[in-house]
C-alpha cells in the first residue's frame, strides 16, 4: 500500500498513540497479526485494551475500525445494508465489511454486548476461511490478507445469559489485561493526565486501595481511565479530595454505605 492512499485513509491513525507496554504483548499481537491469527483482549474497563489496539494499528500500518457493541448491535449492523438513495436502492458496506475488503484491523468493543446472530457472520472470519458472507447480495468475500479481527470482553461483567461461547472463544488467541503495575500505572497518569509524579502515584494509591475493596460489594475497581480523570480535574484547579469524589467514588457506586468507605481512603490520603 503506497503512504499516499495510507494517508488518504480514513481510518489510518497518522500520529503514534502513547502506550505503555507491561509485558510481552506487542510481540504476541505481531506474532498473532502475522500468523493472520484473531485476537481477543479479556481485561476490566478502563485498563488499555482500546489504547493498545490503537497503538498496534499505528505500529503495523493497518487502518483501524471500531465498533463498539451493544444489546441492538445485529449482524446487518456490521455486514452493511441496501439504504434507498433518489429512489434507488444502493448497497452500504457495514464496518465489518469495509475492514474485510481493505484489509483494516476490526475492533469489536465489548462483543458479549452484540446480538448473538453477529457469531454467525464472525465464525467464518476467524476460521482458515477467512470469508465473510453477504446474503443479502449473494456475496462471499474472501478477507484481504492484511484483515484482522481483535475483540475485547470484560471477564468481570459476564453472567450466564451473556458470555462468549465456547465455539467462539475458541478462535481468538487471548491476551489478557489488568491494572498496570504501580509504577506504570503513575507514568500514565502522570502523561495522560499532565499531572506531575507525586500527585499520580497519590492517585494510584488510592485506586490500590479502592480495588482492594472489591469483595465489600464494589462489581469493579477504580480504572486507569478513571485516574486519568482525577488527574484532569485536578490540572484544572480542583482540589484533591473533590477531583477524587467526583472522578474516583461516585462514578463507581449508588451505595452510601460503600460511598463512606470510599470518601474514608480519601480522607487517609489528604
Ligand atoms: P479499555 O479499552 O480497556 O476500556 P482504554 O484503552 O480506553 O480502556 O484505556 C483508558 C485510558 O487509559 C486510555 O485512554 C489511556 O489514556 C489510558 N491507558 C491505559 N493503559 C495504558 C497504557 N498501558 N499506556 C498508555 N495509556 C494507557
Amino acid at each position: 500500500m503506497s503512504t499516499n492512499s495510507e494517508s488518504k485513509n480514513p481510518y489510518t491513525i497518522q500520529t503514534e498513540p502513547f502506550y505503555l507496554a507491561t509485558g510481552g504483548e506487542i510481540e504476541l499481537f505481531e506474532a498473532a497479526s502475522t500468523a493472520c491469527l484473531p485476537v481477543m483482549l479479556k481485561g476490566p474497563t478502563g485498563c488499555g485494551k482500546t489504547r493498545f489496539v490503537e497503538h498496534m494499528a499505528y505500529r503495523l500500518k493497518r487502518p483501524l475500525i471500531t465498533v463498539a457493541c451493544h444489546e441492538d448491535l445485529f449482524a446487518s449492523d456490521l455486514i452493511g445494508r441496501y439504504l434507498l438513495k433518489d429512489d434507488e436502492t444502493v448497497w452500504v458496506d457495514g464496518p465489518l465489511t469495509r475492514a474485510v475488503r481493505m484489509g483494516a484491523i476490526c475492533y469489536l468493543d465489548e462483543i458479549v454486548e452484540a446480538r448473538k446472530d453477529t457469531t454467525v457472520v464472525i465464525h467464518p472470519l476467524t476460521d482458515n476461511r477467512r470469508s465473510l458472507s453477504i446474503d443479502k447480495k449473494g456475496e462471499v468475500i474472501r478477507a484481504h490478507p492484511d484483515f484482522l479481527m481483535v475483540i475485547s470482553y470484560n471477564p468481570g461483567y459476564q453472567s450466564v445469559l451473556k458470555d462468549l461461547k465456547q465455539s467462539t472463544r475458541q478462535r481468538f488467541v487471548a491476551l489478557t489485561f489488568d491494572y498496570p503495575q504501580p509504577e506504570d500505572e503513575a507514568r500514565i497518569v502522570a502523561t495522560e493526565g499532565q499531572i506531575d509524579p507525586d500527585t499520580a502515584m497519590r492517585l494510584v494509591t488510592l485506586a490500590s486501595k479502592i480495588r482492594n475493596i472489591r469483595e465489600q460489594g464494589l462489581t469493579e475497581g477504580a480504572s486507569t481511565r478513571l485516574l486519568i480523570y482525577a488527574a484532569n480535574l485536578i490540572g484544572s484547579g480542583i482540589a484533591f479530595k473533590r477531583a477524587c469524589t467526583a472522578a474516583l467514588c461516585q462514578p463507581l457506586t449508588d451505595d452510601d454505605r460503600l460511598q463512606e468507605t470510599l470518601n474514608d481512603l480519601i480522607d487517609d490520603l489528604v
